[in-house]
């Protein structure tokens, strides 16, 4: 049995890390008449609970860095906040180099990151094949490496936001699908679901890869594109050892990190079409997994314990958008994320608040990542995209 109410004066739609963080950061504000729908069974089913649990400051731009610089320390207090668990973990990222555009690109992005008080470490080739022998790196030029990023668990900061939010107020619904926005002279008045129709004054669209079906239901067409990505985890490895960082070879979009006693590891198919299709395509699979042996011999004694698929949410500039779309009154975006949104969660749900009940994000100037940013071309690219 759901129990829709009638009316409410905000709706989010979307249970993931975005619409999670948002309910309950506009319930720390007082501000409860909150619903939150979510058309699965569960909440983080969707991009938030397939991803790989990455938290890194290692950015190319401004924007980006300082989202992470206001966003990781939130997961730090996270437990503390909301008495929800997350298994912060701090084995640093380690980008691997094996071209030099990637070499001069990460020289910039790491005098950038030290401009912003973010202290990457630079390694040599030899370096790196000296502090992690388990590689096969002849071809790794050069490396960057922050030990300040890590890993925490998605699952976790979504129901850790859900639950504390549901304690403030915030009616929270699962199975509620939502199917049609209506308007009125272009302001929002309500919502239609599967489980009937709520009044409302205000929209906020957290559907992730999905965000831009949700946006057709008002015209506002969102260059959003679903990519599909899959990893996998290994059975148990005792060789890697326990301070074996996040690892990313750059030009392969290749990656692993211990996961339990093993490790996750994916490989992102720059030939993807794009799709909502969330099946293991096993073809890549393979290719993956010749190339992560190739780059991990160790791997090729470990089994495979379990392999899944989810949707990055890819914007031309690989940014999110945030904030009221001036086209509809009443309706707001936190969407896009484009494959590192996760990590980026908790900061967005306090921008998004202060963008609903202020009017614009005061703790960080996110302006530049407004919607209209397309229409009048003003891009900003991020370049350590995986
Ligand atoms: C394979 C993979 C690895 C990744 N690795 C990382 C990483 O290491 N670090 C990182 O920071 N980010 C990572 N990401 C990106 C990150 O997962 C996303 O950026 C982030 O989770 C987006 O959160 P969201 O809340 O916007 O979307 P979602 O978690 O997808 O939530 C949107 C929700 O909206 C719901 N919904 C959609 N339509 C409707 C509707 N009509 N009615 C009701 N509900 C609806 C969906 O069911 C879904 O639960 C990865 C993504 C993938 C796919």
């Amino acid at each position: 049995m759901n129990n829709l109410p009638a009316s409410t004066q905000i709706v989010i739609i979307g249970g993931g890390v975005m619409g999670a963080s948002t309910a309950y950061h506009l319930a720390l504000r007082g501000c409860t008449d909150v619903v939150l729908l979510e058309r699965e069974q569960f909440f983080g089913l969707g991009a938030t609970g397939r991803c790989a649990g990455g938290i890194r400051y290692q950015f190319s731009t401004d924007i980006n860095i300082r989202l992470s610089q206001l966003s990781l320390p939130m997961l730090e207090r996270f437990e503390d906040e909301t008495g929800q668990a997350i298994d912060l973990q701090w084995p640093g990222y380690l980008f691997l180099l094996t071209n030099e555009y990637d070499v001069a690109k990460f020289q910039r992005n790491v005098t950038l990151q030290h401009s912003l008080g973010i202290l990457t470490a630079w390694f040599t080739g030899d370096e790196i094949r000296r502090r992690i022998p388990q590689l096969a790196a002849d071809d790794v030029i050069a490396g960057t490496y922050h030990k300040g990023d890590g890993l925490a668990d998605p699952n976790g900061v979504v129901n850790g936001y859900i639950n504390a939010a549901r304690r403030l107020g915030v009616i929270t619904l699962t199975e509620t699908a939502v199917t049609g926005i209506e308007t009125k002279n272009d302001v929002i008045t309500a919502v239609r679901t599967n489980q009937g129709t709520i009044q409302c004054d205000i929209v906020v669209n957290a559907a992730g890869p999905w965000a831009g079906v949700v946006s057709e239901m008002v015209d506002v067409p969102l260059p959003i594109t679903p990519v599909k990505r899959q990893m996998l985890t290994t059975t148990p490895m005792p060789n890697i050892p326990e301070d074996f960082p996040f690892i990313i070879d750059f030009a392969q979009s290749l990656y692993f990190h211990r996961e339990g006693n093993g490790l996750l590891t994916g490989m992102s198919n720059p030939y993807e079409k794009p799709g909502f299709d969330q099946n293991v395509d096993e073809d890549w699979e393979f290719t993956h997994m010749e190339a992560a042996i190739k780059r991990l011999p160790m791997l090729e004694k470990a089994g495979r314990q379990a392999g899944w698929a989810g949707l990055y949410e890819i914007t031309p500039d690989a940014h999110p958008i945030f904030g009221e779309v001036e086209q509809v009154d009443g309706y707001f975006l936190v969407a896009g994320f484009s494959g590192h949104g996760f990590m980026h969660g908790p900061i967005a749900g306090l921008l998004m608040s202060e963008f609903v009940l202020d009017g614009a994000a005061t703790t960080l100037d996110v302006s530049m990542l407004d919607y209209q940013r397309f229409a009048e071309g003003r891009l900003i690219q991020e370049y350590n995209v995986v």
